[in-house]
């Protein structure tokens, strides 16, 4: 019999990750996941980090699985190869390529943008790698109120959109998000829509807590509501329990479900 669920994909701050707890994931998900593994099932870490960061958070932890992909920054792509992960080509270059170009058109209205948002809030505005305009806010308040104006302004711009996650939001195109991500690595391994489980805890993860990328959702006790909401309107498990022990629980939960589905009567 084939597997219930082949392909699992996990945000990693909030969800896989704990910064205040020791171990910062939890032993009882970090055997599920081994196990998983060695029956064959394929695991991504899906970030909005980028991989030098979340190499560091991944060593600090001392995780003794390693994931089969990650995806970084919400939209690279990387293949665990023997000690390293590499790019996966040509999505990558792609992606790269396509952020030049869309950035290019915004180049001009960045002064602008940068002053209306350090006019009105106590917040840090700045470029980077991969984004000509990153907030991080001073709190959630103030960072609805500066992604909705961010927002706004994104639908003059086609293919502009605002990714956030708690108080830091970035400009990205919106062809290249963490669902996209997923499918991606999905159709590349040749694992239907059925057979794949997402699990993520805020605004950033949406994209992949969609039945349209993964059949089987969860979202921790520690999900912001509208993840929450989201994961149940499509029947998906949201756990009574936080980060890593939520996401242990979830998966759990819908491998039993998934079994039952694949037993003939
Ligand atoms: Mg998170």
């Amino acid at each position: 019999m084939s597997l219930p669920i082949e392909l699992i994909s996990t945000d990693f701050d909030g969800t896989l990750h704990a910064d205040f707890e020791n171990p910062p994931v939890p032993p009882a998900l970090v055997d599920l996941i081994e196990r998983l593994q060695h029956q064959g099932v394929k695991w991504v870490i899906n970030t909005g980090r980028d991989l030098s960061s979340l190499m560091e958070s991944m060593g600090r932890a001392h995780l003794r699985v390693k994931p089969d992909f990650l995806v970084t920054v919400e939209r690279e792509i990387f293949i665990h190869e023997g000690h390293r992960y590499a790019p996966l080509e040509p999505w990558n270059s792609e992606c790269m390529q396509t952020h030049r170009e869309l950035f290019a058109r915004v180049a001009g209205d960045l002064p602008r943008l940068y002053d209306w948002v350090n006019e009105r809030f106590d917040a840090t505005v700045y470029a980077d790698d991969y984004s000509p305009f990153c907030l991080i806010a001073g709190n959630n308040g103030d960072a609805d109120a500066i992604e909705n104006f961010l927002a706004d302004y994104s639908r003059s711009v086609p293919s502009l959109t605002v990714v956030r996650n708690d108080v830091y939001a970035r400009f990205s195109h919106e062809d290249y998000n963490k669902g996209s991500a997923l499918t991606e690595i999905a159709r590349r391994l040749g694992i239907t829509v059925d057979k794949i489980l997402a699990a993520g805890d805020h605004f950033n993860d949406l994209p992949m807590l969609s039945i349209e990328r993964a059949r089987w959702l969860v979202a921790p006790a520690n999900a912001i509501p509208v993840v929450q909401e989201t994961v149940r309107r499509q029947r998906g498990f949201v756990s009574r329990h936080s980060v890593g022990h939520g996401i242990a629980e979830g998966i759990e939960a819908c491998l039993r479900l998934a079994n039952a589905a694949q037993t003939p009567a």
